[in-house]
């Protein structure tokens, strides 16, 4: 656990709501392709070929998931023109000169692309907590990839740990409201903000009392910054932890709670309160407190 400053710990002694990020936090952050739909007359192939062609551009996990896959069907990628990716919804460029999308139901709206019968097979694969996103050519929906994202394997513990210091859980997330819910569920989180734009993630934050936020993306950095104490996975993005007073190293939940039984520790009230530049060492951290900061190198404080 790296801990940026003793405020961090101090206001997270008060946290009694942890708004956290699905993709990444809550789940592995490591999807995988589990199906590739295409409507009648069309190639499941090709869907899955334009979607890995265009998605190759772009630095989402969920476009690694696409890409993975057409590697192991040794598909041929070819070059993309016009890319653009839009944030929380997905990417749009030309793959041979036709325009190509890839993306979710908001993207295929703002297109004006119909999604016809795919709409009804989306909800099917939502309903088993999986990612879908559609792919449309001549701006026309043919077909539909599903992902899957494990949840970590101690986020249940995590989530039984802060219940038990009366922490309220919200989930919040880009991913389809349908698709949040059942994650949700499966977890017995019962708050969830799905469909969230970064700075709606950020606005999610805002408006709660004390407030923790744990996330791992670039899309979560508005709202860690915002949070009274922001939580960044150690797994995820450099700008998610810059945006962080805490980081748990090895994106372990647990943490938080352990953020929390480290703040009523004696030791940490009076290095708190210390005004005058001392020295302490423990569990193998030598740091040095000033003005209530805790002080190793790069202002940063390093706890196992
Ligand atoms: P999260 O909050 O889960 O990290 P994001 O804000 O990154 O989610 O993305 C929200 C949604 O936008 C995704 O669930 C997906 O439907 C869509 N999306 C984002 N990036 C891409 C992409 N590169 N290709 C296709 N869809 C994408
Ligand atoms: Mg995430």
């Amino acid at each position: 656990m790296l801990i940026k400053n003793a405020e961090a710990l101090e206001v997270m002694e008060n946290v009694d709501t942890l708004v956290v990020d699905k993709t990444g936090t809550l789940t592995e952050g490591k999807p995988r392709l589990t199906v590739v739909m295409a409507v009648p007359g069309f190639d499941e192939e090709e869907v899955l070929r334009l979607a890995a062609t265009l998605e190759r551009a772009s630095e989402h996990p969920l476009a690694a998931a696409i890409v993975a896959r057409a590697g192991e069907r040794s598909l041929a990628l070819t070059q993309v023109t016009s890319f653009q990716s839009a944030t929380g919804r997905g990417v749009i460029g030309e793959v041979e000169g036709r325009p190509v999308a890839v993306g979710n139901s908001r993207l295929m709206e703002e297109q004006a692309i119909s999604l016809g019968e795919l709409a009804e097979r989306a909800d099917a694969l939502r309903g088993d907590g999986q990612t879908v996103m559609f792919v449309a050519l001549d701006r026309k929906a043919v077909g539909l990839v599903g992902v899957a994202d494990p949840v970590k394997d101690i986020t249940r513990e995590a989530l039984r740990l802060l219940h038990q210091e009366c922490i309220e859980v919200v989930m919040l997330t880009g991913d389809d409201r349908v698709t949040a819910e059942a994650v949700a569920r499966r977890l017995g989180i019962d708050r969830v903000q799905a469909e969230a734009l970064p700075e709606q993630k950020a606005e999610v934050v805002k408006g709660r009392r004390v407030v923790a936020m744990a996330g791992d993306g670039i899309n979560d950095a508005p709202a860690l910054a915002q949070a009274q104490v922001g939580v960044a996975m150690g797994t995820g993005t450099d700008v998610a932890m810059e945006s962080a007073g805490i980081t748990l190293v090895k994106g372990d939940l647990r943490g938080i709670v352990r953020a929390r039984h480290l703040s009523r520790q004696p030791w940490a009230t009076s290095a708190r309160s210390c005004s005058s530049p001392s020295s302490m060492t423990f569990w193998g951290c030598r740091c040095r407190w000033r003005r209530g900061c805790c002080i190793r190198s790069s202002a940063c404080c390093s706890l196992p």
